[in-house]
């Protein structure tokens, strides 16, 4: 067999490497997780090759009769796994999950009223710098400053100033419940179409452990790569009554040929997702990211924002520290902790530089971590904000690291 390994050692080595930063770093950055071998192979096949431009049944080129059996079981899948009545599964990305929802229900133009950037929305959720801020006129809802949650009666009357036809709820960085029937009904009050973007909580939703926005949103789009722990990649779901617009809107609106073979590993991943057992990983990835907030709120100069987590991820507050983000993101690297820096409720600094970071479970618990280990691993994070000066202690920290990926390796 041709030999891919030895023809090009550059690339492949670059891409062992990655599996060995995989492998011996503590992966904290909320949006990521570690597939199933299952779902890795699915992409490393043959279905990489395909055209098929359409949908299962009516494509647009010959010699699908394969393709459509492996796209209609994701599409199966998808809807049993999140009750919907519609679903769409070749969105490449979650953005492009979100360009095409844009694309079914909106005009150029149309005013959209999403979740700001820096209190923890997504880019395509209406960033000026973004396609979403650059077709569509955005506007922005934040967080009560009191409290640091969504403050849905202020969302109200942000909504009935702005008339938007569309509601964006969803968030990159929010680590409390959210809502969706208030969203649903201050869209109805001002007359605009809910979208959900349940990308960062959508495996804990399918599980139960997070209210579903499904049937309540007119459209709800996900990334498939973060708790539901599956190839990277966008999906959409709706009503029965949207489908023909959500569909053209995806192909050819805006997509061309779907990945099949992307396909192929949705189907994987909604299949592991629909067994027992990822019910019982969402719980654990709920219970370490809650065992660190008590870490963090139980000493003297760091804190949780909002006081706490409800879901896999939590924003660490620095501002009573003199380190800001993107340091401590710096200085967690060095001791092979990754994590990202976040922007906190009124920070003082550039969000290149920002006052907190954003801290997730979904990838320790894959590899096996439960509270005792997530409580060490947020306990290495303060020695790390207390004694990052200390040789001693940074030295300490990284043998505590290695100490948790050895004792819980990835099964690859
Ligand atoms: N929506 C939300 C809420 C996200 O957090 C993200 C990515 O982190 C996306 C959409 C975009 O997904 P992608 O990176 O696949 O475009």
């Amino acid at each position: 067999k041709y030999d891919y390994r030895a023809s090009d050692p550059e690339l492949w080595a670059a891409i062992d490497n990655e599996c060995d930063r995989q492998q011996d770093n503590i992966e904290l950055i909320a949006s990521e997780n570690i597939t199933s071998d299952a779902v890795m192979a699915a992409q490393g096949t043959v279905l990489t090759n395909k055209y098929a431009e359409g949908l299962p049944g009516k494509r647009y080129y010959g010699g699908c009769e394969y393709i459509d059996v492996v796209e209609q079981l994701a599409i199966d899948r998808a809807k049993k796994l999140f009750g919907a009545e519609f679903a769409n599964v070749q969105p490449h990305s979650g953005s492009q999950a979100n360009q095409a929802a844009y694309a079914a229900f909106l005009k150029p133009g149309d005013r959209i009223l999403g979740m700001d950037l820096n209190a923890g929305g997504h880019l395509s959720h209406g960033a000026k710098f973004n396609f979403s801020g650059k077709v569509y006129d955005t506007f922005t809802y934040g967080l009560d400053p009191n409290n640091e949650e969504l403050d849905y009666d202020a969302i109200l009357q942000v909504a009935k100033e702005v008339q938007p036809k569309m509601i964006v709820a969803g968030a990159s960085a929010y680590s409390r419940t959210i809502d969706w029937t208030k969203f649903r009904e201050i869209a109805d009050a001002v007359g605009a179409y809910l979208m959900v973007d349940m990308a960062h909580i959508a495996g804990l939703v399918a599980t139960g452990l997070h209210p579903s926005p499904v049937g309540i949103a007119d459209v709800v789009t996900t990334t498939t790569h973060k708790t539901l722990r599956g190839p990277r990649g966008g999906l959409i779901l709706s009503q029965e009554k949207y489908a023909k617009k959500i569909n053209s809107a995806v192909f050819p609106g805006t997509q061309g040929g779907p990945l099949e073979h992307v396909i192929a590993a949705k189907a994987e991943t909604f299949f592991e997702d629909l067994q027992p057992e990822f019910k019982t990983y969402c719980e654990q990835i709920i219970k370490n990211a809650k065992a660190m907030a008590k870490v963090f709120n139980d000493s003297d100069n760091v804190s949780v924002v909002s006081g706490g987590t409800d879901n896999h991820l939590l924003n660490l507050d620095l501002s009573k520290t003199d380190i800001s983000g993107r340091e401590l993101q710096e200085m967690l690297e060095s001791v092979m902790i990754t994590t990202n820096k976040e922007m906190i409720p009124n920070d003082k600094r550039k969000p290149t530089e920002t006052s907190g970071i954003r801290i997730g479970t979904p990838a320790i618990t894959t590899r096996g971590f439960k509270e005792a280990d997530a409580t060490r691993v947020a306990e290495l994070i303060m020695d790390v904000i207390n004694g990052h000066d200390d040789d001693q202690v940074m030295k300490d920290v990284r043998a505590g690291v290695q100490g948790l990926t050895d004792a819980h390796p990835i099964k690859w």
